[in-house]
């Protein structure tokens, strides 16, 4: 079928999980026509689930004129409505759920419940072409290495507290450092590591094919606040153990499954090093390396309009009544009808 701007074919997907609020538009045959992002920065410590979602709602009606003007398409060429249910924070999952039921009783067009972590990995595969990848998705809140088998994306390994996004990010809040527009802490970190020249010895916790973050990080700041080494050399330290224990998770799933592809997908994709590390493994065992474009990498709407137009064209809806949101949506739990 052939989709053109005869008012069918376009799917809006609004991406509002945590601290993003980011609309995208794609065409029913992958291209992504808008992806834009507005970012929530606390003027200081971590999310505060109410404060974000304000912003969520002040930014939306100016994020959705951007994103159709850089789609250069109408609302009513739209012939549905995807939105993030889930995984998330619930104010903020609930201010995305709001504007994407509005738009769609307001269009009469229908409504498409994503799940944030499945659309995580359909806009890898679309952007890298992947076809059947082990995917390691790592994100400021999840980190969960997966693969598809018999209908859905299975969950091989994860972690048991904290994601590695908010490792890194507690870390360098601790340490002082500022996220700025453009530069969220992960890559502040990732910098100074580059500086960085001693290892430092720090825990490191795999649990059979889980992983721990929380000792990592007490043990990390507890050494900074000792003062005796620098914060290049910490950065560096907990980047190196960090990312090891992800990679060493990712290498058995891969080595289990034998599958050909391994997929990087999450904002801390961003990071240099990590990919370093999940390439070498990738080659080592015959398989090719993917990794997110950055643009990708982080919360956005495209992946969510995406993953819309791959639900809805296999027959996927999600009624008003049935949309509520789901904070703790497990990736595994979603059936993938067009993923054989
Ligand atoms: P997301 O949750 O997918 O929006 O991604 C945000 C997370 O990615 C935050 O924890 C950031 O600190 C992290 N991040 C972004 N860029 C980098 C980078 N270059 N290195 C490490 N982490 C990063
Ligand atoms: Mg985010």
């Amino acid at each position: 079928m052939k989709y053109e701007k005869s008012g069918e074919g376009y799917c809006l997907g609004i991406e509002s999980t945590a601290d993003d609020f980011s609309v995208g538009i794609a065409d029913f045959e992958g291209k992504i026509l808008a992806n834009v992002i507005s970012a929530y920065i606390p003027p200081e410590g971590g999310i505060h689930p109410r404060e974000a979602a304000r912003h969520h709602a002040e930014v939306a009606s100016k994020v959705l004129e951007e994103a159709f003007k850089k789609a250069g398409i109408k609302p009513k060429n739209l012939s549905v409505i995807a939105f993030a249910q889930g995984p998330g924070l619930g104010p903020c999952l609930r201010t995305g759920a709001t504007v994407a039921r509005a738009l769609a009783s307001y269009l009469g067009v229908p409504l498409v419940g994503v799940n944030h972590c499945v659309a995580h990995i359909e806009i890898g595969k679309l952007k890298t072409g992947a076809k059947d990848p082990v995917t390691l998705y790592v994100s400021g809140g999840n980190t969960i290495v997966a693969a598809f088998d018999s209908g859905r994306y299975r969950v091989f390994g994860e972690t048991l507290d904290i994601a590695l996004g908010n490792c890194l990010d507690v870390f360098a809040r601790e340490a002082g450092l500022r996220q700025k527009a453009g530069a969220p802490l992960g890559a502040i970190v990732e910098k100074l590591a580059l500086k960085g020249e001693k290892f430092i010895q720090l825990p490191y916790t795999v649990k059979g094919m889980d992983i721990s973050f929380s000792g990592l990080l007490t043990a990390t700041i507890s050494l900074l606040k000792k003062g005796e080494y620098s914060l290049e050399d910490l950065c560096y330290s907990l980047q190196e153990t960090a990312f090891s224990m992800v990679t060493e998770v990712t290498e058995r799933a891969l080595a289990h499954t034998e599958k050909k592809e391994v997929l990087l997908t999450g904002g801390v994709a961003a990071n240099k090093r990590l990919q370093e590390m999940v390439k070498s493994i990738a080659e080592e065992h015959d398989a090719v390396f993917c990794v997110v474009p950055s643009e990708f990498a982080v919360d956005n709407g495209a992946m969510v309009a995406w993953t819309g137009v791959l639900a809805f064209t296999h027959g996927l809806v999600t009624p008003v009544d049935k949309s509520f949101v789901r904070l703790k949506w497990r990736l595994d739990e979603v059936e993938v009808p067009w993923v054989k």
